[in-house]
């Protein structure tokens, strides 16, 4: 066995159906008396429903996608003036950002509520955009204290979102397999987040009510969040911020690229791809995880989510700019190739 370090992030997790229960205890042992609870316009209901015996100073319901500064800036203005002493964050990845760019300039602890797949929740990683353009960032103060999860809350998810959710924490997963900095201990959590999030993901198309797919689904986006938190990442996940700054969706994209950036590394990381074969039991790691996408229904086209064919050539020229680490090196040609079979969602060769 090589040689490897491991940083261990401290969070507590309380998992479980009927969880949320637990959400005034996790309050009063972090000390809180004055919760600032964050959540999208769209989970306000589920906001209310929960805070019922807590003491709520304010509610901020405006969370959205990619944490626009002047928006995340309301929120801390309103924490400070009620002199919140915690963060509760109640939905996906953009609500647990609004809960991380406050705690990132003024330490409040978060208790995090997930419900949906983006790990965000496990991660030290925060992200603010200001003019199109996103900045992310690893700080200690923004890895929530607690979090919460429970099944019973992503019962609603749509089965769509909860499929290019999922996918994209798979994606977190296979990048731990594979990251310059990985270890023995990350590849086997992203092994299992694979495992436990594809086959759950399977079920929720057909069956969206199921709450054992739902526990595992939330099970291995913990896995995932927790991979890619003391990981680096590489190229799938440097082609999809490189993409995002083309406007298209952040989960939809992930999804995408994924098979395609596997099949980049295929020859060059043998260990994941044989971890990722079992994983999803597929003769071969890129095909399988297209025909995953497949089935759950996912767009497969760059195509269809929005880019143009003509930006496809920039988008590999900002792709290959900085050097970072990756299995295989990073060049414009095959990663222009790459950007061209995702564009058409071709099955990636085998
Ligand atoms: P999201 O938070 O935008 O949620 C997607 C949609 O699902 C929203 O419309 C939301 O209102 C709805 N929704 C959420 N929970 C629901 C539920 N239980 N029932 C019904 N509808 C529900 O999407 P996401 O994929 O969770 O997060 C994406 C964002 O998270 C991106 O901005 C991404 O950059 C960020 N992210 C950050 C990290 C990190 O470590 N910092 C990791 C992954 C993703």
């Amino acid at each position: 066995m090589r040689s490897f370090v491991y940083n261990g992030l401290p969070s507590r997790v309380v998992f479980g159906i009927g969880a949320i229960k637990n959400l005034p205890a996790e309050v009063d042992r972090l000390g809180a008396r004055r919760a600032l609870m964050i959540s999208t316009p769209g989970r306000a209901q589920m906001v209310r429903e929960v805070s019922g015996s807590l003491n709520v100073a304010a509610v901020f319901d405006k969370a959205v996608m990619h944490t626009p500064l002047e928006l995340a800036n309301e929120a801390r203005d309103l924490a400070q003036s009620i002199k919140a002493d915690c963060c509760i964050v109640i939905g996906g990845g953009s609500t647990i950002g609004f809960g991380k760019a406050i705690a990132l300039t003024s330490g409040l602890p978060i208790i995090a509520v997930p419900t949906t797949y983006s790990g965000s929740e496990m991660t030290n990683i925060w992200g603010l955009s200001e003019g199109g353009a996103k900045k992310t960032g690893r700080d200690p103060k923004v890895l929530p204290k607690t979090v919460i999860y429970d099944p019973e809350l992503t019962l609603g998810l749509p089965p769509s979102v909860s499929a290019t959710s999922g996918m994209n924490a798979i994606a977190h997963c296979v990048e731990a397999l594979y990251a310059h900095d990985g270890n023995p201990i990350v590849s086997m959590m992203a092994e299992e987040g694979i495992r436990a999030l594809a086959s759950a993901l399977t079920k929720i198309i057909s069956s969206p009510k199921d709450l054992e797919a739902r526990s595992n689904a939330l099970y291995g986006a913990w896995l995932a969040g927790a991979t890619i938190s003391t990981t680096s990442i590489a190229l799938h996940h440097k082609l999809c911020h490189v993409l995002g700054g083309f406007g298209l969706p952040h989960a939809e994209t992930h999804s995408i690229v994924l098979p395609h950036a596997v099949r980049y590394n295929r020859d060059a990381a043998p260990e994941a791809m044989a971890r990722i074969k079992r994983a999803i039991d597929a003769s071969d790691a890129p095909g399988g995880l297209h025909d995953l996408e497949q089935k759950l229904g996912i767009p497969m086209r760059l195509a269809d989510i929005g880019m143009k064919e003509s930006d496809l050539e920039r988008a590999a020229r900002i792709a290959v700019e900085a050097p970072y680490p990756n299995p295989r090196k990073v060049e414009y040609e095959p990663v222009l190739a790459l950007l061209r079979d995702a564009y058409r969602g071709l099955r990636p060769l085998a």
